[in-house]
């Protein structure tokens, strides 16, 4: 056997679960298809470390985050911003939820709510925005986070393979037979005991290739518009709720803030029906026209905070976002554990925020594997 475990996918879940097994002292290869790792899905999205705020729809999703937020922040101490004020708007006719509701289930999650400051409500329409909440939320540097994961994945002696793709796993006797295709397209083979597949938006192009059947999941073609905020709203980050409204962020890696609109962020969504074999997510994702939508974002949101008319486009982040169907009704973000999925031995995971590593962990352990 060559390694204990082989973990395929270098996002943030990919090094997390790499390390948690190194540390245990099992020997462990990460596979990163692109050159460095922390280039997809854990940099392109909107580093908002969240504390339940966002999910009033799912309440276990809610409490699930006010669990992780303290440990993430903990954690990750130096890779978390929090000096600016965060600011939940309760937009008004077409909300889903009202201010009053939105207070009552900030008090049940035990999350910090109170009446936004006079300058921030001047800025915003009464005609559309109902209230204004003070809240606690932080925002992470996704470039510090791949740096602190890189220490820590040295110091754990995890070894690598950047600009390499995993294409298929087997069964060989007792082990698992995984091919990895590297960047001068040259094939190694190599066994191992485990194999966890966090490819996020790619999960059944390895299960398909390897024979197991694909897990129904949604995707989105998504656009995160990334600008310069007036000054007036430097130090903030602003969410109206809930519902075809938008949320300006800060995301600290580029020092500029993101931009994403419920109705303009998604660009176009599919179903994995064929199970994504023939790689149907990279060639969208390479290839699709990328015309932006950022001039109908600044002009929704801007009839609610005029001065957002203010900000300046910088550039856009593209990323495919994978959720499962049925958070397509409760917004929830439960992760995906699909354990000796297809193969024994290979293990699928999906999280639907950075936080939701906490839940995998708990769930390797619930299964026992590997330990
Ligand atoms: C638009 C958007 C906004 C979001 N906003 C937030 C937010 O504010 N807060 C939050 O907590 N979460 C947010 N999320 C969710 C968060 O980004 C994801 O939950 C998280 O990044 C998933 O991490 P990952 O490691 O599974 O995926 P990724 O970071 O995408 O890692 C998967 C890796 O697998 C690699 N890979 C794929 N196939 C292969 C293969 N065959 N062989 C080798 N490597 C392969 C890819 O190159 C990639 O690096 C957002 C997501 C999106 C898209």
């Amino acid at each position: 056997m060559d390694y204990d475990v082989i973990v395929v996918g270098g996002g943030f879940f990919g090094m997390y679960i790499s390390e948690y097994f190194a540390r245990k002292n099992r020997r462990v290869l990460l596979v990163e298809r692109e050159t460095e790792c922390m280039r997809r899905a854990s940099y392109h999205n909107q580093a908002r470390v969240h504390n339940g705020y966002h999910y009033p729809r799912s309440v276990l999703t809610a409490l699930r985050s006010r669990i992780s937020f303290p440990r993430f922040i903990e954690e990750y101490n130096d890779c978390v911003v929090s000096d600016f004020q965060k600011f939940y708007l309760i937009g008004s006719p077409l909300g889903k939820i009202s201010a009053y509701q939105f207070q009552k289930f900030c008090e049940r999650i035990g999350a910090p709510c109170e009446a936004a400051p006079n300058w921030l409500r001047r800025l915003t329409n009464p005609h559309f925005i109902e209230a204004c909440f003070s809240t606690v939320e932080y925002a992470f540097d996704a470039s510090a986070l791949r740096d602190t994961m890189l220490r820590r994945l040295s110091i754990a002696s995890v070894e690598m393979r950047l600009g390499a793709v995993v294409e298929n796993v087997r069964q060989e006797s007792n082990l698992l037979a995984v091919t990895i295709r590297k960047s001068d397209s040259s094939v190694e083979e190599l066994t191992t005991a485990h194999v966890f597949n966090c490819t996020y938006s790619n999960i059944n192009f390895l299960l398909s290739n390897s024979g197991a059947a694909p897990i129904p999941l949604k995707h989105e073609m998504t656009e995160m518009c990334v600008v310069e905020v007036p000054d007036e709203i430097r130090q903030s980050g602003i969410t109206v709720m809930c519902g075809p409204f938008f949320s300006v962020m800060p995301f600290p890696s580029l020092g500029l803030h993101t931009f994403s609109h419920v109705r303009y962020t998604p660009h176009y969504e599919w179903m994995d029906e064929r199970g994504g074999a023939d790689g149907a997510q990279n060639r969208l994702f390479d290839a699709q026209p990328r015309a932006s939508a950022w001039e109908a974002m600044r002009k929704d949101a801007a009839r609610y905070i005029p001065l957002l008319n203010e900000c300046r486009y910088s550039q856009s982040l593209w990323e495919v976002k994978t959720v499962l169907p049925r958070s397509e009704t409760d917004d929830s973000r439960p992760i995906l554990f699909r354990a000796n999925h297809g193969l024994p031995g290979l293990h699928s995971v999906l999280g639907g925020k950075i936080d939701n590593v906490y839940d995998v962990v708990a769930a390797i352990e619930a299964n026992g594997i590997g330990l």
